[in-house]
């Protein structure tokens, strides 16, 4: 029935836009603990940014709450549903190297730069500003729409945790904090850890040792499970063969496959370092993990018992298995990709724990249940046990389901293009609502400058996509 121009309508408020994106952008809002008190868990900047977007909303004729300073929202329309627009107003820290200051928000070459302009306070005001468009028009809508603001979205997600406790789960939504078309799939996340005690390994039936020509006495590597290792260090003590022995046969090894590393004979003890390529666990198969290659070259030793059961299931069940083909978990998934295994963290003390810590991202038809029962089965056979640290289940909205169709036509209508829609490994905001896909703001083929200094968002791409959210609001609320 209608016909609304929805890009000539945003173009109408450019002004008043900018001037509101401008402005939210030059309050600080980072995490800041020292300045936190009831009502602002997370700081005095991230208090004010959400103030002033409540402030928009309300200025707009919208009711907005207040939830304990964790999260708000803004609300307008009538009905039973309701359509959530979940974006956050947290930024992470500014670091170093801006061109220009990263919290004066200026208008270089057709781009607002500042932290948070396309991550998300930008595309938060985008999507108040694309409410604000569907009320002064004044359409019908057969549902209420709710723009909800999280605050801690960079750091521990309690912002929406707390929220929906008390707050109701929208019927379905999106959120504009990642790519466009629409992120629809979303795989399980886990880290996990995974130890042997010195005394689990000493209860074990073993068989009886060769002479060893060393014995490991540390090894680690990395600190993040969702990160692959880019540097290794272990530490042996020379037994049936010498220290400069031990040295050499490590440069030789490093000179045969091409990788860089070192080797230190010092005070008795033979330091061995390996340097990798470190890359998000998303994908480890793109990066070389130094924990591992420099397992791989122990387990071809004769070290001490521990030493050598330790290098060998890593050998064994981690090295180069970047899909758990080894552990007997890998599966590929038509829609969402691969189950994908990184080891991220490696520690070793001879008379300690030895403990892994591990990433596994699984698509939606490779269960949790299932594949931890296998890994738990190939664990016990080294003694290790299993503790699970982070999980986060797989996330897809049905293809089918009229928010992934009405937000495709949507996109289609607005950009002619066609509205491809993607799974992913990583999370977005956008599997803390129910039934919740991520739409833009990020275009196709611009570079993604989020968390990285001159962090920018085109002022055409934000009008685009105000234009998007707009009428996505009026689509699924009339
Ligand atoms: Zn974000």
């Amino acid at each position: 029935m209608t016909s609304v121009n929805w890009l000539e309508e945003t173009e109408k408020r450019k002004d008043e836009l900018l001037a509101a994106v401008r402005e939210f952008l030059q309050i600080k809002s980072v995490l800041d603990p020292a300045t936190a008190r009831d009502g602002a868990p997370f700081g005095e900047g991230i208090r004010r940014a959400l103030d002033y977007a409540l402030k928009v909303c309300a200025d707009a004729g919208m009711t907005v709450k207040d939830v304990g300073g964790y999260a708000a929202h803004a609300e307008f329309g009538e009905g039973e549903e309701l359509i959530g627009i979940l974006s956050h107003v947290d930024v992470v820290p500014e670091g170093d190297g801006w061109s220009s200051p990263p919290y004066a928000a200026e208008i270089v070459d057709g781009k607002i730069v500042a932290r948070g302009a396309i991550d998300d306070k930008g595309p938060a005001m985008a999507a108040i500003f694309a409410a604000k468009i569907v009320k002064e028009l004044g359409l019908p809508l057969s549902k209420r729409v709710r723009l909800i603001f999280g605050t801690d979205e960079e750091s521990n997600w309690q912002c929406v945790k707390t929220y929906f406790q008390t707050e109701e789960m929208p019927t379905m939504g999106f959120t504009p904090d990642a790519d466009f078309p629409l992120i629809y799939a979303e795989k399980g996340l886990t880290d996990l850890t995974l130890t042997q005690t010195a005394d689990a390994y000493a209860a074990q039936q073993r068989p009886p040792a060769a002479r060893p020509d060393a014995k490991l006495l540390a090894l680690s590597a990395g600190l993040r499970m969702n990160m692959v290792p880019d540097k290794a260090e272990a530490t042996l003590e020379p037994l049936a063969m010498t220290g400069e022995e031990l040295a050499e046969r490590y440069r030789a090894y490093l000179r045969d496959t091409g990788l860089s590393g070192e080797a230190d004979v010092r005070g008795g003890q033979v330091l061995l370092r390996m340097e990798g390529v470190s890359v998000h666990a998303m994908d480890p198969s793109k990066g070389v993990n130094a924990g591992t290659e420099l397992l791989h070259f122990l387990a071809g030793l004769t070290l001490d018992e521990r030493g050598r059961q330790f290098a060998r299931f890593t050998d064994r069940y981690l090295h180069r298995q970047h899909y758990g083909e080894a552990i007997g978990i890998a599966h590929d998934d038509e829609e969402m990709g691969p189950l994908t295994l990184n080891t991220g963290v490696i520690r070793y003390e001879a008379d300690g724990d030895a403990v892994f810590g591990v990433n596994i991202r699984y698509p939606h038809s490779q269960p949790f249940e299932r594949w931890r029962a296998i890994l738990e089965e190939r664990l016990a056979e080294a003694a290790f046990s299993l503790e699970v640290v982070e999980h986060l289940k797989p996330h897809r909205v049905d293809p089918q389901h009229p928010l992934v169709t009405t937000l495709q036509r949507v996109y289609t209508e607005q950009t002619g293009q066609e509205a491809e829609i993607i799974a992913i490994g990583g999370a977005t905001y956008g599997r803390s609502l129910e039934v919740g896909v991520a739409f833009g703001p990020l275009f196709p083929g611009r570079p993604d400058s989020a968390h990285q200094r001159d962090e920018h968002i085109r002022v055409d791409d934000l009008i685009k996509a105000t234009a998007i959210y707009a009428q996505a609001i009026y689509e699924l609320a009339k």
